[in-house]
């Protein structure tokens, strides 16, 4: 028995000669330039910081700590936010509330932003609503450090976004 031999491909002429497929590139290319040239309200850029791109009310951007009626941090120091973070970026110090109604407050609330990988789940854990993900997206600093986000300044994203929280 003879081994079938499969007849080698040849390209079409077309095919071959690119000037055809380079000619179809530039006239796409030139079609687009002449299109954003002279309607540019078309084009999918935005004028940042002027205009700001209007995100889901789902988004989840940078965290807030919420506070109660009175002013004071909601966070009772339960550790639930850091104990599921995937990130290992939250770190509290809890004390002793003076009110020995309440337990215990966080002394210290630090968030790790650069190891942040925005996934909530801080904010699923959290019992009382004392953190969220706000819709704030801004992130952009000079230093490491001034990416640790301490309670004062998460309770300040609070401050600008969301009403206080009634207990
Ligand atoms: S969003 Fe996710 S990674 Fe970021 S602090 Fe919360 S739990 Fe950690
Ligand atoms: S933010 Fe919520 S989950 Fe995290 S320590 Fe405070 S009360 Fe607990």
């Amino acid at each position: 028995m003879s081994a079938q031999v499969t007849p080698k491909y040849t390209l079409p002429i077309s095919q071959r000669i690119y000037v055809v497929a380079i000619f179809k590139g530039m006239l796409i290319t030139a079609r687009h330039f002449f299109k954003n040239l002279f309607s540019p309200r078309s084009l999918p850029t935005i004028q940042y910081p002027e205009m700001r791109r209007a995100y889901s009310p789902r988004f989840r951007g940078l965290h807030i700590l919420t506070e109660k009626a009175n002013g004071e941090v909601r966070c009772t120091a339960c550790m639930l936010c850091a104990t599921n973070c995937p990130a290992d970026c939250i770190h509290i110090t809890a004390g002793e509330h003076p009110d020995p109604e309440v337990e215990k407050y966080p002394v210290e609330f630090n968030i790790d932003i650069l190891r942040c990988a925005f996934c909530g789940m801080c904010e699923e854990a959290c019992p009382v609503d004392a953190i969220r993900m706000g819709p704030s997206y801004e992130l952009a600093d000079y230093t490491r450090e001034a990416f640790i986000y301490t309670k004062e300044a998460l309770l300040r994203n609070g401050n600008h976004t969301i009403s206080k929280v009634t207990r």
